[in-house]
Parts: structure tokens; C-alpha cells; sequence
């Protein structure tokens, strides 16, 4: 792991445009549990895919039983020392953009700039109207659920349009100006470094890839093994919190001198 960690910190040191790719491992330090590791909130409430939301009330229905109950995980949720490093790392001018394919806002909450955080699985800090595209505070969408247990499936105050949380589902396509900029940002870094992602969701997971076929770095850090493993310039399997804190220290050490 100590190797590992200097051959990481050389690479981020070399280095000035470093896409920091994220995944739902970066948060589980925050509490919040990612889909693939067993147990957790999410195998209590079935997954709605979003083909069954237009098309069932009943799909609707439960899709906001399950973001109702998993809603305040994520407002309550800090941010943890993988999006603390990552703040370090904007300040050293090395970060060019974090891409993302969480929907908990805990790298804004962590202080990144905005225009460094490229969503490509949406956010659910807002809800959206699926008619008139309309945003709502997903907080105001909370109470309104809270308060009146009657109301299972909201409606926007416009047009009655049906509103879903403002991300990205299984089935939805993906956001085109969010992917086109990752794809992008991805082709033009110096380093890609992936950070508790599974790796097998697309087309997200086509990020690494590009980068590395457009010549960057790649360091990939997920507690289990990804398929990309082979491509990386550097694989550490551990939680992405303690490595990066102690890559970035690292890094910090070499230029203060
Ligand atoms: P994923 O496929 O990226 O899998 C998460 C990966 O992180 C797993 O391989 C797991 O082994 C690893 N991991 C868990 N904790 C870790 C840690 N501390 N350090 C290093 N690695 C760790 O993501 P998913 O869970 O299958 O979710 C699929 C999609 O659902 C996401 O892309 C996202 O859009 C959404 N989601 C978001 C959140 C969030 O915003 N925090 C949480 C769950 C799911």
C-alpha cells in the first residue's frame, strides 16, 4: 500500500489537469450506503426504472415511497475526507473538474466551486416536473410529503405534471450537455483518478476509458475490484477516504518543500 500510495503521489504531482471521476464509494463514509454493497436502505424499497414511471401509477407510487424514506440520508449527510482531498486539490490548481455520478451534492457542500462539479446522474437537491420541466426545492417537496401522508405521488403547481426527483434513473437517458462535457474533460486531462466506483455502470464508466485511451494517467481506487483494474497506471483496493487523504498529504509534503 505504501508504494502504492508514493507511485499515486508522483503522478499527482506531475500532474496539472486531473479529472477526479466519482462514484457512490465516496460517499459510503458519509453515510450514505452505495447500491451494489449488500445491506442498507436501498434493498428495503424496490428500484423503479423510468419506463414504469411515465407509463404506472402504481410505479409512481412506489418510486416516491423510496425517495421519501432515503431523501433525509442524503440532505443529512457531510461531506468525509475523500471530498475534503479533493477540495485540497482544486486549491493546488491541479483539479480540473470532478465528474460525478452522485446525486448527494456532497462535493458542493464540501466547497468545491460548482463550475468544477459536472453532474452526470443529476442531483436530488431538486425535484423536476417531467411536463413543463419546472424545478422544486426537493426540501419543499419533503414537507409537502411529510405533512400530508394523503399525498403519495406529487404533482407540479403549473401544469400537473408528474414530478420525479431530478435525477437520473435506470432507464432515463443520460443528460447530453453534462455528458458531453465529461467526455470532453476526459479526452483532455493529464490524469484520470476514479474514486470508489464499481465501474460497471454505462455509460459513465466509458470515462476512465477514454482518458486512458486519449493518453492520460489513470489511478483507480475502489475497495473492490473493477474491470478497468488492468488499464490503471495505479489500482489501490481500500476505502478512497484514508488513501487519497494520505496521497494528498503526500503531494503537499513534495511542493511545500
Ligand atoms: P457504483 O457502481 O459506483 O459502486 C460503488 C463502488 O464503491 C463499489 O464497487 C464498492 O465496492 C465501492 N466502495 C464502497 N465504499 C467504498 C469506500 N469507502 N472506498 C472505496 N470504495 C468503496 O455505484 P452504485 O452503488 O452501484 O450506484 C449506482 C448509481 O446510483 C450511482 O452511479 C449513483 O448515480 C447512484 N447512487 C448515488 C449515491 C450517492 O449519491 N451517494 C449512492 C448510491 C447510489
Amino acid at each position: 500500500m505504501e508504494d502504492a500510495i508514493k507511485r499515486a503521489a508522483d503522478l499527482l504531482e506531475r500532474s496539472r489537469k486531473i479529472v477526479a471521476f466519482t462514484g457512490a464509494g465516496v460517499s459510503t463514509e458519509s453515510g450514505i450506503p452505495d447500491f451494489r454493497s449488500p445491506g442498507g436502505i436501498w434493498e428495503k424499497h424496490e428500484l423503479v426504472y423510468y419506463q414504469d414511471f411515465i407509463e404506472s401509477g402504481e410505479a409512481r407510487r412506489k418510486y416516491w415511497l423510496r425517495s421519501r424514506a432515503t431523501y433525509p440520508v442524503f440532505r443529512d449527510a457531510s461531506p468525509n475526507q475523500t471530498h475534503l482531498a479533493l477540495v485540497e486539490l482544486e486549491k493546488m490548481g491541479k483539479l480540473n473538474c470532478i465528474v460525478t455520478q452522485n446525486i448527494d451534492r456532497l462535493h458542493h457542500k464540501a466547497g468545491n466551486l460548482p463550475e468544477k462539479v459536472i453532474e452526470i446522474h443529476g442531483n436530488n437537491a431538486f425535484a423536476v416536473c417531467l411536463n413543463c420541466q419546472r424545478m422544486y426545492p426537493r426540501e419543499e417537496i419533503q414537507k409537502l410529503l411529510e405533512e400530508n401522508y394523503k399525498i403519495e405521488v406529487p404533482h407540479c403547481r403549473e401544469c400537473k405534471g408528474f414530478l420525479k426527483d431530478a435525477t437520473i434513473s435506470f432507464g432515463q437517458s443520460m443528460p447530453e450537455e453534462e455528458m458531453n462535457e465529461a467526455m470532453r474533460r476526459s479526452q483532455a486531462c493529464d490524469l484520470m483518478l476514479t474514486l470508489g466506483s464499481s465501474l460497471v455502470v454505462y455509460p459513465a464508466a466509458y470515462l476512465p476509458r477514454y482518458a486512458h485511451e486519449a493518453g492520460a494517467k489513470l489511478i483507480i481506487i475502489n475497495m473492490t475490484v473493477t474491470p478497468l483494474d488492468h488499464l490503471a497506471d495505479v489500482v489501490i483496493h481500500g476505502k478512497t477516504g484514508e488513501v487519497l487523504r494520505l496521497i494528498v498529504k503526500e503531494v503537499k509534503k513534495r511542493i511545500s518543500g
